[in-house]
């Protein structure tokens, strides 16, 4: 069972890349900023929630945003591993992942961090806006304030992964092709 977290600042290109992991490896793509969109969409409860914090470019509530997960999770029995992508994003979810993971006996097996400096993720994110359709890339001020929440709040569980031996950075330019062959050679294999 591979279970890779795909981690990095918002823009860093972690739903462009899973993608293409997903089809080489045969995983199941878990994106919380999907799941909570498609809930918006359909108008649900949680999509109500989720889209107060999300419009302002603030997270979720943990308990909320972890419930949902270990539900996506528990959807696939037959997985053989997942991509986490935007999740976790706190030491909190981290620490909830590992334990809800070590208890099926598929614990995490690495992350890999795509790195990608402040300036070129404004400009992915203000460009994506044209395609995305998404609110949250087509204010400078809400990129900005994903940004500094990634900074403060979710940067911190790189080291998390980094104590268990688990983390691996990755230079988040270049070509979609020259990216995703950075992140195959980094994935053990299973
Ligand atoms: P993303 O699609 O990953 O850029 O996520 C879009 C937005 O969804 C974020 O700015 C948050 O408001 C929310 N979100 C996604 N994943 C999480 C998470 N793991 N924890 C809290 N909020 C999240």
């Amino acid at each position: 069972m591979l279970n890779i977290i795909l981690f990095g600042p918002p823009g860093a290109g972690k739903g462009t890349q899973s993608t293409f992991l997903v089809e080489e490896y045969g995983l199941v793509h878990l994106s919380t900023g999907d799941i909570f969109r498609a809930n918006i969409k359909g108008s649900t409860e949680l999509g109500q929630l989720a889209q107060s914090y999300m419009d302002k470019g603030q997270l979720v509530p943990d308990d909320v945003t972890i419930r949902m997960l270990e539900s996506e999770v528990n959807k696939f029995p037959d997985a053989k591993g997942f991509i986490f992508d935007g999740f976790p994003r706190t030491t909190t979810q981290a620490v909830a992942l590992d334990s809800f993971l070590e208890g099926r006996g598929t614990p995490v097996s690495c992350m890999l961090a795509l790195d990608v400096e402040e300036e070129e993720l404004k400009s992915r994110l203000i460009a994506r806006a044209e395609t995305s359709g998404r609110a949250d890339d087509a204010d400078p001020a809400v990129i900005q304030n994903r940004i500094n929440v990634y900074r403060k709040e979710t940067e911190p569980v790189a080291e998390h992964y980094a104590a268990q031996g688990k983390y691996t950075g990755i230079d988040g330019i270049g070509t979609i092709e020259e990216i995703t062959d950075r992140l195959k050679a980094a994935i053990p294999a299973v």
